[in-house]
């Protein structure tokens, strides 16, 4: 047995796809091979769906890897990499599943590459329980260009779930010179938009969204935009609101569902905008977790997040396992936090 193989169970913390995500990506920055045992073993269904199965095999492409196990449904997976190779990569997923995740997991990876990549994913742009593309372009993005690095992203299509069937692409280059991201604020604010997302569904759902969203949020304009979306394969509603600071800008999604009004989605998306304008730490819940990866794999830094999820939780365990006192949290009140991240040494 390679003594070099590390072996994470799928279980821990979170029990979902991130453990799997995370540490692929890890694996094949590092150089590291990895088993996984219980592949997503606290979901009611467990084992690899599509955007699982897509994720592994696109690091493998990109690494030129060996890859055991990798079946729909299974529950474990073993991962050797190879060199990490920059170029051109197309990754269909062939369900709603989500490209943001997919592209989540190989943008780590190519950050390692000695060149720039483009990466096209299709399936699920907008899917709830993911970040929507305007998450990464508009609030991941900017914060990873400040780390040095660089990231265009192009929507083609969307693809909401359940239908999926968008398309996105990525151009990533590697930072030349990694610089440390130090987020404890946010800054004076700059701007505050919503907006509502509809596809072959009527206006008058998105015109009922932004009136409840009117009346709530002050700052909304009575003549905040519907995006007319009608080239996506299925319908889908979306209601956004992107807050930009100074340091930072976050977006907030609430997904529209059938059986649910359109004001009960406009109410929860009034509510989680609130939560965060309530409080002052720059980072919200979401994008917490999703940074400590591209900080680790680059310069470090430390940020203050508003809410410590298990998400965050369970992905600085995973990162620990490769690389014990990578990250570490101290615990703010009433429920955020601050994170501190030391560069990895590939
Ligand atoms: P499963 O949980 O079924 O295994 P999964 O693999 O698709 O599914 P998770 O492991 O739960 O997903 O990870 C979901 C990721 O999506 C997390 O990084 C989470 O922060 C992020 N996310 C979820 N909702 C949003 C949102 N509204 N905005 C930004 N990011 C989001």
């Amino acid at each position: 047995m390679d003594s070099n193989l590390l072996t994470l169970d799928g279980r821990q913390g979170e029990g979902g796809g991130q453990v799997l995500r995370t540490s692929l990506s890890l694996s094949a920055a590092l150089g590291r091979p990895i088993r996984i045992v219980h592949i997503r073993g606290g979901r009611s269904k467990p084992g690899l769906m599509r955007q699982h199965r897509t994720a592994a095999r696109a690091v493998c492409e990109i690494t030129d890897g060996q890859l055991a196990g990798d079946e729909l449904g299974s529950t474990e997976l073993e991962f050797t990499p190879g060199a990490i190779r920059a170029g051109e990569y197309r990754f269909a997923i062939g369900t709603a599943g989500s490209a943001m995740l997919v592209l989540q997991t190989v943008l780590p990876v190519l950050l390692c590459a000695d060149g720039e990549s483009t990466v096209v994913v299709e399936g699920g742009t907008h899917n709830p329980w993911a970040p929507p593309f305007e998450a990464l372009d508009r609030s991941f993005r900017p914060l990873l260009e400040r780390m040095g690095a660089s990231l265009s992203l192009e929507l083609h299509r969307p693809g909401f779930y359940p239908a999926g069937g968008g398309s996105v692409t990525a151009t990533i280059r590697p930072a030349s010179s990694p610089q440390r991201l130090e987020l404890l604020d946010r800054g004076p604010r700059v701007s505050r938009k919503a907006e509502v997302l509809l596809a072959h569904l009527s206006d008058v759902i998105g015109r009922r969204e932004l009136e409840v969203l009117f009346n709530r949020l002050p700052w909304v304009a009575a003549d905040a935009p519907i995006v007319r979306c009608d080239d996506s394969a299925g319908p889908g509603n979306v209601a956004l609101a992107t807050l930009t600071y100074r340091d930072i800008t976050e977006v907030f999604v609430a997904f529209g569902e059938k059986s649910v009004s359109a004001e009960r989605v406009a109410k929860s998306l009034a509510r989680r905008v609130r939560g965060y304008e309530g409080l002052d730490a720059p980072v919200g819940a979401h994008l917490a977790d999703q940074l400590m990866l591209p900080m680790a794999l680059l310069a470090g830094g430390t940020y203050r997040t508003t809410f410590v999820s298990k998400h965050t939780e369970t992905n600085l365990d995973v990162i620990n396992t490769f690389a014990p006192g990578t990250v570490s949290l101290e615990e703010e009140q009433p429920v955020g936090g601050r994170i501190d991240v030391q560069p990895l040494q590939p």
